[in-house]
């Protein structure tokens, strides 16, 4: 019977994992969803057997129907009796559609199906700027849906806004619109943040030995920053965290007892 092992490859060949590496010499055929063309020819060399699903739908527009089209080749190729490896960049269940459709239906009508962690940009971005999510916390949203929802924003952690270059793109260009995505992003921002609060455009490096490109400005400069599909913003804190003292009395705790 078929089956799907879904993995990450990192950003480049030196974050492959080495049981990713297994899943991709073991599988009968790899796609892959690949954007490094040297993390591709790392592929090819493990397996010869590789379909880049990326390209096949090059030619959609809508991103949601790109999603939708990729998940149902896996599918099927699956449901046909195929030994089937896909590979995405980064972390294949960190903000990838196509991943999770396939492994929720798959695994729905019996199929074994396995998903491997890889490195996401994320953790590239923790490593190059220093930042350890655990110190007051971390929230990571896709800035388009940052953006249409309301979400309970906590300016004493972390914010990270996934596809900050691609805000309301797909939107704005079906309806054939010129508006600019990042200039509400920044309306929405400052009504947490000052004008004058650093942020980061964030970059990771693509290639082994590569540097990252990090650009800080203040909020009220992102408009005029070089964005890309492939950045990441970054906030950092404004606010102190502020203890909750009524809930030291939960532990059994007298407040003035903790310094
Ligand atoms: N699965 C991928 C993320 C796919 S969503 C992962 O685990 O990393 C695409 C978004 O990921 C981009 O819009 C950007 O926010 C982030 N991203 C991808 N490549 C990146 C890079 N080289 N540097 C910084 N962020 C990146």
């Amino acid at each position: 019977p078929g089956r799907l092992v879904i993995a990450g490859c990192g950003l480049h060949p030196g974050h492959i994992t080495a049981e990713t590496v297994n899943a991709i010499s073991n599988a009968e055929l790899v796609m892959v969803v690949v954007p490094n063309p040297l993390s591709i020819v790392h592929i090819q060399s493990l397996n010869p057997r590789v379909e880049n699903l990326a390209k096949a739908y090059g030619e959609f527009v809508d991103r949601q129907h790109i999603y939708t089209a990729m998940a149902e080749r896996i599918i099927s190729t699956v449901r046909n009796g195929v030994d089937l490896c896909v590979v995405f960049y980064g972390h294949p269940a960190v903000f990838v559609d196509s991943t999770h459709i396939a492994r929720r239906i798959l695994l729905a009508e019996g199929y074994s199906v396995q998903m491997l962690p890889g490195i996401s940009a994320e953790d590239c971005l923790f490593a190059d700027l220093g930042i350890d999510p655990g110190e007051s916390g971390c929230q990571s949203y896709e800035a388009t849906q940052f953006l249409l929802n309301y979400h309970q924003l906590h300016t004493g952690a972390y914010l990270l806004l996934w596809q900050i270059g691609l805000t309301a793109a797909h939107l704005l260009r079906s309806l054939r619109l010129n508006g600019q995505g990042i200039s509400a992003i920044v309306q929405l921002l400052q009504q947490w943040y000052p004008d004058d609060h650093l942020i980061c455009v964030y970059e990771a490096a693509t290639l082994p030995g590569q540097s990252p490109r990090t650009q800080w400005m203040p909020l009220s400069e992102l408009e005029n920053a070089m964005l890309q599909d492939w950045s990441t913003l970054v906030v950092p804190p404004l606010t102190p965290l502020v203890l909750a003292e009524e809930r030291l009395a939960w532990l059994g705790i007298e407040a003035d007892r903790v310094a």
